[in-house]
């Protein structure tokens, strides 16, 4: 899976917006369970069933492996039963001052945070989720040279090693991505510093990627963002670590504009919340819940 999602990477990266979903990351064909029963909690505004449930059924016609999958970014938080776990890959030989870290990090926290907010309403989850605020930690960064990161202090592991095409990693034992069963013996400061989700920032990358090994774009898009209120290109490839698809040839019935039908919204909209809590109605289940 490692190789077919690298190779994926390299062929792909050059498209923006690609879309690294459940189905492409994870190609082995496995009987899907069954479909759970419909919730009484699901309540959407009645123009939105029926979009709904074409994007639901087209999900499920296109992802053989959708409900085998347990790498959705829905894993990650119910594995840290409440929180998420980062790592910078910082692939760019632009200076990062401690205060510009710092400043990510901040944005990083209220980008993700739109997205749980979603499954949010007056306080309580939306049907059955457990978490109405879900920490963001950056638990390190990965760099090509440490003098490029100019902090001196140890709140975060830093990491010079790289990956197979030269691009900054950060510690592949840390990673979920290649310890799915959430074993991290291997990791210098164990379960605590391992990462979940990377936010890959390369310099002159145009669009972005994501996938349940987290997000990419562009370093100077990220820097550049960061004081608006929606970095949108970020949260449309969050999306797609919650599992959410793309809508390139086809728009469900009504809907034109979307944060998931890129470049026709820069803003997480109430169709996408919505698919957003559908995507958790299917697989809550799987959690017992
Ligand atoms: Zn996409």
């Amino acid at each position: 899976m490692r190789k077919h999602l690298a190779r994926l990477l390299t062929v792909l990266s050059v498209f923006a917006a690609l879309v690294m979903t459940a189905g492409t990351m994870s190609p082995r064909a496995e009987a899907a369970e069954p479909r759970p029963q419909a919730a009484a909690a699901w309540n959407p505004p009645a123009n939105l069933v029926q979009p709904l449930d074409e994007v639901w059924r087209h999900v499920e016609s296109t992802y053989p492996n959708l409900y085998g999958f347990r790498n959705y970014g829905w894993d990650h938080v119910m594995a840290n039963r409440g929180s998420i776990n980062y790592c910078v890959r910082w692939e760019s030989d632009a200076p990062v001052s401690a205060a510009l870290r710092d400043r990510i990090h901040a944005a990083l926290k209220k980008q993700f945070g739109k997205w749980m907010s979603a499954m949010v309403d007056n306080g309580t989850g939306h049907n059955a989720w457990p978490y109405t605020n879900v920490p963001v930690n950056i638990v390190g960064w990965a760099v090509k040279n440490r003098s490029t990161l100019q902090w001196t202090d140890n709140s975060v592991d830093i990491y010079t090693g790289l990956d197979s095409g030269g691009a900054p990693q950060c510690l592949p034992d840390c990673g979920r991505f290649f310890h799915q069963d959430g074993n991290y013996s291997r990791c210098p400061g164990g379960a605590a510093r391992h990462y979940d989700q990377s936010l890959w920032l390369t310099k002159g990358f145009q669009g972005g990627a994501g996938g349940d090994w987290g997000q990419r774009v562009g370093s100077e898009y990220f820097t550049g963002a960061l004081n608006q209120e929606n970095i949108h290109i970020y949260l449309h490839e969050v999306g797609h670590t919650f599992g959410l698809d793309d809508f390139y040839d086809w728009s469900p019935t009504g809907q034109c504009c979307f944060l998931m039908k890129a470049g026709s919204a820069a803003q997480i909209t109430d169709f996408d919340k919505w698919m957003f809590r559908d995507f958790w109605r299917h697989m809550k289940s799987r959690y017992g819940l």
